[in-house]
């Protein structure tokens, strides 16, 4: 502590100071990142992340480093903070929960962009100087071979992330079809280009200042790029928030290699991180699905749609609102299934009205919840905690499960693939093996959506032709709202 007290300036920050609030910084983001794991904490744990990447901005530009380019730098940082935050809070705004998942995409592509450049900004530098350890002498502390890997290893993972995510935006946005696309030799021509990456990156890392080093960096650059939209193309449907999650996970691993090229510690912990949850959260959804990361990534799931899954034949049974409001007035076991048509409608309000009439009722009410219900990781619980839906409502999938068959209604609300029984028991199915929720086993089902639309995943669903299932057409929230008024009366 002396020894900052020993040092009062300002500008340019000591380096002990710049470490000692790197360190205040790192401790906000691993405590605002535990908080988002609780519904009730998380909103407060994104404001402490955010103030520990306010104080990281601050103390960056204030670091002696970056001090030194000049006044001019900043003025560039100056006017590029102003336009980033202005157009993050307009997004913020102005996006519905619906289209979080692109929006994420697209967060995660920017990252990966970002050290791409730096990694290349870097190199390029260092190419003005006579040789990498004469600019490695005039501007940091690390040799030329922990360099080279870092630039590379940004260059490489950056370049994947940003083109990867930047498709998988527009798959998700629905810009492109968002189903796999596969073209001739695809596995081979991926295992070819991944290849000469991690060739790219070890002969460079080796020599970086090689006969044709220059050429294998720019070569390195251009194949990463391609790979990433290689590897996204073959990939669709259901497995998207799988794939974002995992871009998201590349993003942080390429800042970590980003905050080694520039010996910013901050970022490097920044960066691991994102790296490690995004890793976890990837393989808790791959987990959610039955599916292994690489059946993920490699095997074009659901390319052929509906083609593949059994015809589900049958007869769509529509009830009356009337009808529907006798068979929940005398229900005492009840459970809403809401899926993505329920974010559509924005329904949540009207959900939690009707619950506390059915509990008011007598019933016992609760929710399930898929984990890749909606259109985003948590999307349900989200939109389920803005209504206020008590905590211990909210049944996660393998726990309600086993309860199924003594409940007596089952709602649907806007649920389709996450309540499809052919995942169950349909091994022609492209999601077999997909665990979903046993609607099916309840008593009476009830679904609530606006037609014969299908989900995420395009594919028939049995589940809406069942002997005691019935369709209750209309937008969720419209319906909700007149069986709320049925009991009112
Ligand atoms: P689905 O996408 O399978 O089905 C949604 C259903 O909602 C449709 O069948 C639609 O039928 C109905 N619907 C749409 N609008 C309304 C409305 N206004 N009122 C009533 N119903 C409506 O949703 P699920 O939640 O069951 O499944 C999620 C799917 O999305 C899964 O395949 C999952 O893998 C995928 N996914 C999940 C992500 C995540 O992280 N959670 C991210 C990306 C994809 P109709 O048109 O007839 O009304």
């Amino acid at each position: 502590m002396s020894v900052f007290l020993a040092s009062t300036q300002i500008f340019p920050l000591p380096a002990e100071w710049v470490s000692f609030f790197y360190i205040i910084c790192s401790a906000l983001f691993i405590f605002g990142i535990k908080m988002l794991g609780k519904v009730q904490t998380a909103a407060r744990g994104n404001t402490v992340s955010a103030v520990g990447m306010a104080l990281a901005v601050i103390v960056t530009i204030l670091d002696r480093q970056v001090f030194g380019a000049g006044k001019e730098a900043f003025l560039w940082l100056g006017v590029a903070l102003a336009i980033g935050a202005a157009i993050g809070m307009l997004i913020a705004k102005k996006v519905k929960m619906t289209a979080m998942p692109e929006m994420v995409a697209l967060l995660n592509g920017f990252g990966g962009l970002a050290s791409f450049l730096v990694a290349w900004a870097e190199y390029a530098r260092a190419l003005g100087y006579p040789s990498i350890a004469q600019y490695l002498a005039d501007n940091a502390a690390f040799n030329a071979g922990f360099f080279a890997v870092s630039t590379s290893l940004a260059v490489f993972i950056g370049g994947i992330t940003f083109t990867g995510s930047v498709l998988a935006f527009l798959k998700l946005g629905e810009f492109v079809s968002g189903r796999p696309f596969l073209f001739p030799a695809q596995k081979l021509i991926n295992l070819l280009l991944f290849v000469a990456c991690v060739a790219g990156t070890v002969i460079f890392a080796l020599n970086p200042e090689g006969a044709y080093a220059r050429e294998i960096f720019y070569a390195l650059m251009a194949i990463s790029l391609l790979l990433g939209f290689t590897i996204v193309l073959p990939i669709g449907g259901g497995d998207m928030p799988v794939v974002i999650s995992l871009l998201n996970s590349l993003s942080g691993m390429a800042a970590c290699a980003a905050g080694f090229i520039l010996m910013n510690n901050v970022l490097i912990v920044a960066g691991t991180l994102v790296g490690a949850s995004g890793i976890v959260l990837t393989v808790i959804m791959a987990k959610a699905m039955n599916r292994s990361i690489g059946n993920i990534l490699f095997s074009g799931f659901g390319a052929q749609g509906g083609a593949a899954s059994k015809q589900s034949g049958g007869e769509l049974k529509p009830i009356s609102l009337e009808d529907a409001y006798y068979i929940l007035e005398s229900a005492n076991n009840v459970v809403f299934i809401p899926g993505y048509g329920m974010a559509v409608a924005q329904a949540q309000h009207a959900v939690k009205e009707l619950a506390g009439i059915l509990e008011d009722n007598g019933a016992q009410v609760r929710f399930a919840i898929h984990p890749v219900a909606g259109r985003m990781p948590g999307h349900m619980n989200v939109l389920l905690a803005e209504a206020d839906v008590p905590y211990e409502q909210l049944w996660e999938m393998a726990k309600i499960n086993p309860t199924m068959p003594q409940v007596d209604v089952a709602i649907v609300i806007g649920a389709n693939d996450v309540v499809n029984p052919a995942a169950a028991d349909d091994p022609a199915s492209p999601i077999y093996g997909m665990p979903i929720i046993k609607a099916n086993e309840a008593k009476t089902v009830i679904v609530l959506k606006r037609g014969k639309g299908t989900g995420f995943s395009g594919l028939e669903n049995q589940l809406f032709v069942l002997a005691h299932t019935r369709m209750l057409y209309g937008d969720a929230k419209n319906t909700l709202t007149q069986l709320v008024a049925q009991f009112k009366e």
